[in-house]
């Protein structure tokens, strides 16, 4: 089975399309959350992600967006962000927003899976570094969990000879591009796909994955998408200015 893992796509629905049209053929979408927060277009992107299927965990820009979460948690300009995008939501994707699972799920399909937003263990967390990855890994009852929040595209693993993180090596900053590695049989990994809407690991493309349950391999993705016509659309709807510029930088 071939599944594309899309996560952190923060309403930006010139990056989600430009993953779509990417994507290589597939069986199933899992989305790892934070399908809205940042961009210019929720109802859009919600839209266009409940097409492509049934398979969600909830981020914690849903949950904000939602009204389900206190937003002093939250930076003052993303704060910013899930206010205006709890406005502009229409009320039927304001409730789906709300009914979206924490994770982790699991799917009868993929037994040794499991998916989740931020880590296993709490919804919420951040898992950047290998030391936070250390407890996931140690404690999780399958091999594989594929995990978003941290925006940055890569995995860490148990073996000892992969010391810490692993991050996919591409040769261009501006074409697309894949980078696949095998999964090993008794090694437990935490994979993100990274984010479609917003990377924060230094390069702008739209990032996604792509997991074969069958051989066992991990594709990561890159492409290029229309960065000025999100960032227009950001400026226009009169969302905080620093959304449009970091999504150049990818940070
Ligand atoms: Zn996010």
């Amino acid at each position: 089975m071939q599944v594309l893992l899309l996560s952190d796509i923060h309403s930006n629905l010139e990056a989600l399309e430009a993953c779509l049209a990417a994507a290589p053929a597939h069986d199933m979408v899992f989305n790892l959350g934070d399908i809205v927060g940042y961009g210019a277009n929720p109802n859009e992107v919600i839209e266009r992600s409940r097409a492509l299927g049934n398979h969600f965990v909830r981020g914690n820009h849903d949950k904000a967006a939602a009204g389900l979460m206190d937003l002093d948690d939250f930076n003052p300009i993303a704060g910013m962000a899930a206010q205006w995008t709890q406005k502009h939501l229409t009320s039927e994707n304001l409730e789906w927003l709300r009914s979206l699972p924490s994770g982790p799920v699991q799917l009868p399909e993929l037994p040794d899976v499991q998916f989740v937003h931020g880590s296993p263990m709490d919804e919420d967390e951040y898992v950047v570094t290998p030391r936070d990855a250390l407890e996931p890994l140690l404690l999780s009852s399958v091999p594989l969990t594929f995990f978003g929040h941290s925006h940055v595209q890569g995995a860490f693993s148990s073996n000892p000879i992969d010391a810490g993180a692993l991050r996919p090596v591409y040769k261009t900053v501006g074409q697309a591009e894949a980078s696949s590695w095998p999964l090993k049989r008794g090694i437990q990994y935490l994979i993100n796909p990274g984010s479609v809407g917003q990377p924060r690991d230094g390069d702008w493309r739209a990032a996604f994955a792509v997991f074969d349950s069958a051989a066992r391999t991990i594709s990561f993705h890159r492409v290029p998408y229309d960065l000025k016509k999100a960032q227009d659309m950001i400026l226009a709807a009169n969302l905080p200015p620093r959304l449009a510029t970091r999504l150049a930088a990818g940070r």
